[in-house]
């Protein structure tokens, strides 16, 4: 089993900050958490990046499909000026053969996440009735499960306090590799 971890934006695209949280930098390190768990389980992972750098959309999604990867995992935060939006999302493209198993992984890596404390906001196609047209999913949807979830509102002081912890980092790394692995 081969797992693809996109860890979102990096380089000059830092992505969403607040409350001492940069997403490009949150997403890089609990990539490198999964990623742990996951080896450790007996999973072999390929990185879209393992430093601070960007990849673009599309070379994000041809690693994956050129690792020959099993699913394809893409970790980002929210953040909106609205401080009191909150919880965990997670997109899946609703095109392809693997579109039931991508919905599948993100309701059970929202379910972890709400065990965490972090409330499940619900998983969400990625289409234009949700604004979003998410090329790392839609270009690798094809040949794999694909999931992109949202881990939390770091711009929300109860979701941002639970993801500065690294000790919760590290807990709910372990236990989402574990559902990935099952
Ligand atoms: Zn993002």
């Amino acid at each position: 089993m081969k797992i693809a971890i996109d860890p979102g934006h990096g380089g000059s695209d830092p992505g969403t900050s607040g409350n001492g949280i940069k997403e490009k930098d949150w997403a890089l390190e609990f990539a490198a958490r999964l990623g742990h768990h996951l080896r450790a389980l007996g999973a072999e992972t390929v990185m879209t990046r393992i430093i601070d750098e960007r990849p673009s959309l599309s070379k994000r999604a041809r690693i994956a499909v050129a690792a020959h990867a099993d699913l394809f995992v893409s970790i980002h935060t929210n953040g909106v000026l609205d401080r009191t939006a909150n919880g965990a999302e997670a997109f899946y493209a609703p095109t392809g053969n693997h579109q039931g198993n991508s919905k599948g992984i993100c309701e059970q890596l929202l379910t972890v996440l709400a065990t965490a404390g972090m409330r499940n906001r619900g998983v969400k196609p990625d289409n234009k009735s949700n604004h979003k047209s998410l090329t790392v999913l839609r270009n690798t949807c094809k040949v794999m499960p694909a999931v992109l979830v949202e881990f939390g509102f770091i711009t929300n002081t109860h979701d941002s306090k639970l993801m500065s912890d690294k000790y919760w980092r590290e807990a709910l790394a372990e236990k989402m590799a574990k559902v990935i692995v099952e």
